[in-house]
């Protein structure tokens, strides 16, 4: 079958719900990685490694949500006692539960860094909030991100340079000024990150530096080994604080999550994701003691030292009991590492059908954290990514139009070159996944 013919003959009811939609939901789907599907598939049951449509169909599922659910989708062990916990409190009460210090107490075991927490609402206001604190903390105003470096939809760090191989950023509806107090450096060039440190001392100082550990968009862009250990070093000569956003890589590269992988320490760590175990209100900042005061409650009577952060959902009773069920859970299982391996059997096996097939991909990973990327936009130049984007923006769409063959195949990927592992994914389903690989690239 054709990938169209596909969703037009095997999907007729995601089909027409999502046709329905198109009427009251602004462009048919709600949630921004189905805006990167290739065609609207209604989900009704997700376990483990799969995924069925609303017409009966079966995926392997190496979505999994954008990377939450490490222990595979809708576990049932971690479920049930959330059920339980809901039956008791209900979702929220707005008050202090158990589970909240339970949480931030699971979060500190395997992150000895992460002395204090604050849960939010999501990866997008964890950053938020960590980048204010750090300007509170530190007395300066600059930011540096990465360029092609995700953090979540805030105003000041969605603006970005085109980085090939990372998703393009819109910012359309954001004022230029908004902007005016974020600065972008190339992925990984050290030299240019240095000379923006020194420029904004005349700018105000830089409060923080935010990196994503494993490099720009979940490691499309992978970070050199010592990345993380230079700008750390880069960080402490300037006064800036360095915060990881360990949205993606936090339990899934490990329990440790990336600052453990690289054994860097950084001053503010933005979990998300993973640390709701897949339920809804994932996201929060942890770091320091003496950095964390500034989060504080207001109960230390000193509540004008504080920034603003918060939300009605916050730190609910669900949300933070399933993080906790979830990282305790983790831990026991050995969930990253069963999730890592089957990543690394993934990708051994899809490069050796690239290479059969002498196809112009490459498959690498980190661990559960798996890309299929063109090898052109692989080989790019960092310094001169507007004419090499150009020149590689076939292949790149290229590489999306695949995505849509494996779905028809049977595989669920984020635009056909991102793939999480998850523990659910045995060796059977790894292999079930490379033979239909196979019959796309034949
Ligand atoms: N930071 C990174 C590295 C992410 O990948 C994401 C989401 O994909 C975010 C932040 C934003 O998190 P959320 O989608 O929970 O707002």
């Amino acid at each position: 079958l054709g990938v169209l013919d596909y969703f037009d003959t095997k999907c007729a009811s995601s089909k027409e719900i999502t046709d329905r939609a198109k009427a009251r939901i602004p462009g048919g789907v709600q949630h921004n990685l189905a805006f990167n599907f290739p065609f609207p598939l209604a989900i009704e049951k997700a376990e483990g490694a799969h995924l069925v449509d609303r017409d009966g169909n079966t995926y392997i599922d190496f979505l999994q949500a954008g990377g939450p659910t490490i222990l595979g989708s809708n576990y049932g062990p971690v479920n049930e006692r959330v059920a339980d916990v809901i039956r008791e409190s209900g979702p929220v009460t707005g008050l202090f539960h158990e589970y909240e210090l339970k949480l931030a107490e699971s979060i500190h075991r395997y992150m000895p860094h992460i002395e204090m927490y604050r849960s939010l609402g999501s990866g997008t206001e964890g950053v938020m909030a960590a980048v204010r604190g750090a300007r509170a903390f530190t007395g300066n105003k600059m930011v540096i991100k990465l360029g092609g470096a995700y953090h979540g939809w805030s105003d000041s760090l969605v603006y970005g340079l085109r980085v090939p191989g990372t998703f393009r950023m819109n910012a359309k509806g954001i004022p230029f000024a908004t902007t005016s107090h974020t600065r972008e450096s190339f992925p990984h060039d050290l030299g240019q990150l240095k000379r923006k440190l020194v420029e904004n001392r005349a700018l105000g100082g830089t409060a923080a530096v935010v990196v994503e550990p494993l490099g720009p968009e979940s490691g499309t862009r992978p970070a050199p080994y010592d990345f993380n250990a230079k700008v750390r070093e880069l960080c402490d000569e300037f006064g800036a604080l360095l915060i990881f956003d360990e949205v993606v890589t936090g339990f899934r590269v490990g329990m440790g999550g990336a600052a453990g992988y690289f054994g860097v320490t950084p001053d503010l760590t933005v979990l998300g994701k993973a640390v709701s175990g897949g339920y809804p209100m994932a996201g929060g900042v942890g770091g320091r003691e003496e950095i964390m005061a500034t989060f504080g409650s207001g109960l230390d009577g000193k509540s004008g030292a504080h920034i603003q952060v918060g939300g009605t959902l916050s730190a609910n009773p669900l949300s933070s009991a399933a993080g906790y069920f979830a990282i305790e859970e983790m831990a026991r299982t050995n969930a990253p590492v069963i999730a890592g391996r089957a990543g690394d059997r993934l990708t051994r096996g899809l490069q050796r059908l690239i290479d059969r097939y002498g196809l112009p991909f490459v498959a690498y990973n980190q661990g559960s954290i798996v890309h299929l990327e063109c090898s052109g936009v692989m080989l790019l130049d960092m310094h001169n990514p507007l004419k090499l984007l150009k020149e590689n923006k076939p292949r790149k769409k290229q590489m999306e139009h695949m995505g849509a063959a494996y779905a028809a195949h049977g595989i669920i990927t984020l635009a056909g070159s991102r793939m999480y592992t998850s523990m659910a994914d045995t060796d059977e389903v790894i292999d079930d996944a490379l033979d239909r690989f196979d019959q796309v690239f034949a």
